[in-house]
């Protein structure tokens, strides 16, 4: 296990970078402690499988160094790193046996075979592998497969870091709550230091402690679920966290309001303070399940037209209109939404301000 520190990291897959555009690593200074689990999240093509190949040694930064514990291994190539790589499309020899597979990385090195034993069964229990350990790889569907490649991840009980790159992307929807679960359980007993990688919130947010959200060759913001949810610090996080993402409004300031074209909306007043010395686009955000929809007016309400209403069952999905600009509110399934004209409520303390897309403080 190890604490993984990315000094200063910055990448450019071009030979002679000039601007800030051929970088797809801009700027990644961070630690990752010892024995956590973190998820890399954002969409396709900003940087995560870039930084996890740095992170593993496939790629060596443009800029920057990366230290294990204090040691420098910007260097060293993967299997000098002492790292378990879990990829995306099942990696795994077809004509042995399941428990060979699992074994394979412990025999490598040289583990004795009683400990090679204990330990491929006990990954193998974890799994639910149990019932295939003597059976051919080759014959199993890409799931049962899938997840023999996470065995052989997780079998090596001394790496100083496990990472996965998509690991479920082959697993089918139910299974993958399912392993999710049983990857967060397995980090719990292990306390190995797991960096995962993807592009789908679910994923990341149900598996680890720490999520650090990147967007365009940057990691925007490392934190829990909660975190990211509740105070994002940038308008990518709150857009891409939450289904539907964090409403925003451009608007501008009149003492402690903000104002949207003719609606005025009351802000906290430090953060409106703040928000009269800060420079560039000012923009008002509130997550959907926060906002409030009332049939009658009253102190502080704006108007707004109600345009759609989709019911998902456990909640429903109210499309709105507020000066031209289109909002989504989440509301309980029990909860009425009146036609037509409707007068919305922006709770200050869940009224986040935005200038030019950092969150103001
Ligand atoms: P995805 O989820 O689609 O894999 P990602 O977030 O992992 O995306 P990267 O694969 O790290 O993103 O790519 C980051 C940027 O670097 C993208 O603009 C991509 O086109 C570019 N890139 C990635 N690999 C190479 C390469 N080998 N040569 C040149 N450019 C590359």
């Amino acid at each position: 296990m190890a604490r993984i520190e990315l000094n200063e990291i910055a990448h450019s897959y071009m030979a002679k970078p000039k601007g800030e555009s051929d970088y797809a690593l801009k700027r990644i200074h961070n630690v990752w402690d010892d024995g956590s689990a973190f998820a890399l999240l954002g969409p396709s093509g900003c940087g995560k499988t870039t930084l996890l190949n740095i992170i593993s040694g496939l790629i060596t930064p443009s800029k920057g160094r990366v230290l294990y514990d204090g040691k420098d291994v910007t260097e060293l190539p993967p299997e000098k790193r002492n790292i378990a790589q879990v990829f995306q499309f099942p990696v795994l020899y077809d004509t042995m046996s399941v428990f060979n597979n699992l074994a394979f990385p412990l025999r490598n090195r040289g583990i004795h075979e009683t400990q090679v034993k204990k330990r491929v069964l006990e990954v193998a229990e974890a799994l639910d592998l149990t019932p295939f350990l003597n059976m051919r790889a080759a014959g199993l569907a890409a799931d049962a497969k899938q997840k023999i490649s996470l065995g052989r991840g997780l079998v090596r009980s001394n790496v100083a870091a496990i990472l996965f790159d998509e690991p479920l992307t082959v697993i089918d929807p139910q299974m993958k709550w399912d392993l999710r679960r049983k990857l967060k359980e397995i980090h719990e007993q292990l306390m190995q230091t797991f960096i995962y990688v993807t592009h789908d919130q679910v994923e990341a947010l149900t598996f680890a402690d720490q999520v650090g959200v990147m967007f365009e060759g940057e990691i925007v913001q490392i934190g829990s679920p909660q975190d990211l949810f509740e105070k994002p610090e940038h308008r990518f996080v709150g857009y891409f966290i939450g289904s539907p993402g964090m409403n925003f409004l451009e608007c501008t300031l009149e003492g402690n309001v903000a104002r949207v074209d003719g609606a005025g909306i009351v802000l906290d007043e430090q953060i409106a303070a703040k928000g009269h010395r800060a420079r560039g686009k000012l923009e008002l955000g509130i997550r959907p399940i926060y906002l409030e929809i009332h049939a009658e007016s009253a102190n502080g309400m704006v108007p707004a037209d109600v345009r759609a209403v989709e019911d998902l069952g456990s909640y429903k999905i109210v499309t709105l209109t507020l000066a031209g600009k289109t909002l989504k509110a989440n509301l309980p399934e029990d909860q009425p939404v009146p036609e037509g004209q409707v007068w919305l409520g922006f709770p200050p303390q869940w009224t986040k301000l935005f200038a030019d897309g950092w969150l103001i403080k």
